[in-house]
């Protein structure tokens, strides 16, 4: 008899604003139907695109790794379809973001995880959530941008798969060494990137709050039209402050993104016509690009948008 997982005290999950208290803060199982103990292979299940490309690249080939969200969908307003509940039901390991990240997914993986791992990565002492000044300081969900915050989501993956399938954790450890080797490449890469721009004029403008972790992590100033939820709407007085923060700022450039609607880039857009900047180009924000292109990975979409920023605020 073994325990697939220990749920710790301190990582109660919480999505959505709801309460998953009914699952229980320890799932003690006897058997795993349909992991790695069993006949099939361990099956992992993750939210977002970031989220599923990491599992990919710690889990390899010893686990089934499926993402619930597409390339370019906003996790903000997801609209679950059926084939999700069927996908969560059938997890050993469910990996989430957390922070109220998955606010539409939270009932159904509540309701159906029930023996299964849930781990909502960014929900842990080791990452200090900011507070939302536009949403009453509600906690930030996108720490991905803070690549050491990702390496702490890389860890705790890591962590879950050996836990619940011991017998392929050589290989999970292996991989997950050389993926948080690259991970520590990629935010040195991105430190030494972002201090060619001269400090004054890093000042980033984007359609919603998603790049404050990233500006946190190095250094520079972020602005956006609306709060960390897309489900927010732009005020007019947010839109005039913004303005004249592009003015004040000099601000060379505003930048668009690939998962938010159109309304928001086009007032994004507008906001760059009346100050005199340009738009800058697209960041990926809360979702990766389309699995060949090169932001299909969590690394190539850093690197991209990097690429971007420094190109546009040089
Ligand atoms: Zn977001």
């Amino acid at each position: 008899m073994y325990s697939c997982y220990e749920r710790p005290t301190n990582e109660r999950p919480r999505l959505g604003g709801g309460c998953w208290c009914s699952v229980g803060l320890i799932i003690a199982m006897i058997a795993c139907p349909g992991s790695a103990y069993g006949q099939n292979r361990l099956k992992v299940v993750g939210t977002t695109t970031m989220i599923t490309d990491l599992a990919r690249q710690i889990a390899g080939d010893d686990a089934d790794v499926s993402g619930i969200m597409r390339p370019g969908e906003d996790p903000h307003i997801y609209e679950v379809r059926p084939r999700d509940v069927q996908l969560i039901a059938g997890a050993d390991l469910l990996l989430a973001n957390g922070l109220h990240l998955e606010s539409t997914l939270g009932h159904v993986i509540t309701n159906n995880t029930e023996g299964a791992t849930v781990v909502l990565l960014a929900e842990t002492p080791r990452i200090t959530p900011l507070q939302s000044e536009k949403l009453h300081g509600a906690p930030d969900p996108h720490c991905w941008f803070n690549v050491t915050y990702f390496r702490v989501f890389a860890e705790r993956t890591r962590d879950a798969l050996v836990k619940i399938d011991p017998n392929h954790a050589d290989g999970y450890r292996q991989r997950a060494t050389s993926y948080l080797a690259e991970l520590d490449e990629l935010h040195n890469w991105v430190r030494q990137e972002i201090s060619r721009v001269p400090r004054e004029q890093r000042v980033m403008v984007t359609s919603h709050d998603a790049f404050q972790y990233f500006g946190e992590a190095y250094d520079i100033d972020v602005f956006a039209v609306i709060g960390i939820s897309t489900e927010q709407q732009p005020k007019p007085r947010d839109l005039t402050r913004l303005a004249s923060i592009v003015r004040e700022r000099h601000v060379k450039a505003l930048f668009i993104e690939t998962s938010v609607s159109q309304t928001l880039n086009t007032i994004v857009t507008k906001i760059a016509k009346t100050t005199g900047a340009k738009i800058g180009g697209t960041l990926y924000s809360d979702s990766l690009g389309p699995p060949d292109s090169p932001a299909g990975t969590y690394i190539g979409m850093v690197r991209e948008n990097v690429k971007t920023v420094v190109r546009a605020l040089q």
